[in-house]
């Protein structure tokens, strides 16, 4: 076993919150105005502190925590990214009963959109 090995050992080590941290962190170091620099190195102090944490249940839940809040986020972007391909020939609705999304073929005028998952109808225009 080497020393970051035994260093390491019983200790927490990185997870997805510690990344977003860091990640934080630098893009906090960028922002042109001073206060963001002491910002952004409590933010890595706070990373680091994780890492080497020993309270390995407690890091788990902050996590959990994070993660909770953070996949919405990331899956509203994965969202919009996706969408872009048939940008073109198709337009995107939200059920408003449901939240079901909907996809109908543009450029045909005012229609009536019915939910396939609860039989909502709704008038759009495409
Ligand atoms: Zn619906």
């Amino acid at each position: 076993m080497n020393w970051m090995q035994r260093m390491m050992m019983g200790r927490y080590g990185g997870d997805q919150m510690g990344i977003g941290i860091l990640i934080l962190s630098m893009v906090i170091n960028f922002v042109p105005f001073w206060p963001a620099r002491i910002v952004s190195i409590l933010l890595l102090a706070w990373a680091v502190f994780r890492m080497f944490s020993r309270n390995i249940a407690r890091r788990r839940m902050e996590n959990e925590k994070f993660l909770r809040v953070w996949y919405p986020v990331k899956n509203f972007f994965v969202r919009l990214f996706k969408r872009r391909p048939d940008a073109k020939t198709h337009k995107h609705f939200r059920c408003p009963k449901c939240r079901q999304e909907l996809r109908v073929p543009r450029g045909k005028g005012k229609i009536v959109i019915t939910c396939p998952k609860c039989g909502t109808k709704m008038t759009k225009r495409t």
